[in-house]
């Protein structure tokens, strides 16, 4: 049985919208590699670059590209050393141990991420079409999607505190440098950090029990 049988998903709903969401899969690829296309970068440089602009600091290391882009951290260091030629991109030791290499964004990096950011405008432009309620179902069900297939180790899901359910939000009103809590760290947070995202979050929601 093959979801991209179509004899298999005439009275099969889940084969259905497995290949649906195969076909949007491949228009995301498509749209990111438009995008990249117009700036001489590839559809993985362009999702490093996003990657650098969003994730936390301490997660843009070699090995955390790696796990964004799914890929070998010999493929992650290329992708680096590419966008490192173009002038987007720096490497340095990590202070506390230096063997680890973070990765951060030149100027022209943060413009260039900036640029390359509504890559998943024209996607965003049909789900946005859909009622609250649809958008509601839609959510839940892309969720635990998302979720099953990381379980399965083939992705890994970032997410910012503000939908994290280890965030503690004010937890230490005295201090104004690091006001927020993160119950998984057990460590006070500072504003600027609950924007960034993190591979440690455990998204709010209907799967959190
Ligand atoms: S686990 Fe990550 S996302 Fe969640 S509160 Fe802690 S730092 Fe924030």
């Amino acid at each position: 049985m093959s979801s991209f049988d179509p004899q298999h998903r005439q009275n099969n709903v889940a084969g259905h919208a497995t290949v649906t969401l195969y076909r949007i899969s491949q228009a995301i690829a498509l749209l990111l590699r438009d995008k990249g296309q117009k700036y001489g970068l590839s559809p993985t440089q362009v999702q490093a670059l996003l990657f650098l602009a969003y994730a936390r600091p301490n997660a843009c290391t070699i090995g955390g590209l790696a796990d964004r882009l799914g890929c070998t951290s010999a493929t992650a260091s290329g992708v680096a050393d590419a966008l490192e030629r173009k002038g987007l991109v720096i490497r340095e030791p990590w202070p506390q141990n230096r063997r680890t290499i973070m990765l951060s964004l030149t100027a022209n990096g943060v413009a260039m991420a900036a640029m390359v950011d509504d890559g998943l405008e024209e996607l965003e432009t049909v789900v946005r079409e859909l009622s609250e309620a649809e958008l509601a179902a839609l959510l839940r069900a892309a969720r635990h999607i998302e979720w099953g297939l990381a379980e399965q180790g083939w992705i890994k899901v970032y997410e910012s505190c503000w939908k994290c359910h280890m965030f503690r939000p004010d937890e230490h009103p005295n201090d104004p440098l690091r006001p927020h809590h993160c119950a998984f760290m057990d460590a006070p947070l500072q504003e600027a950090d609950t924007y960034t995202e993190c591979s440690y979050a455990v998204p709010l929601g209907e799967l959190v029990q």
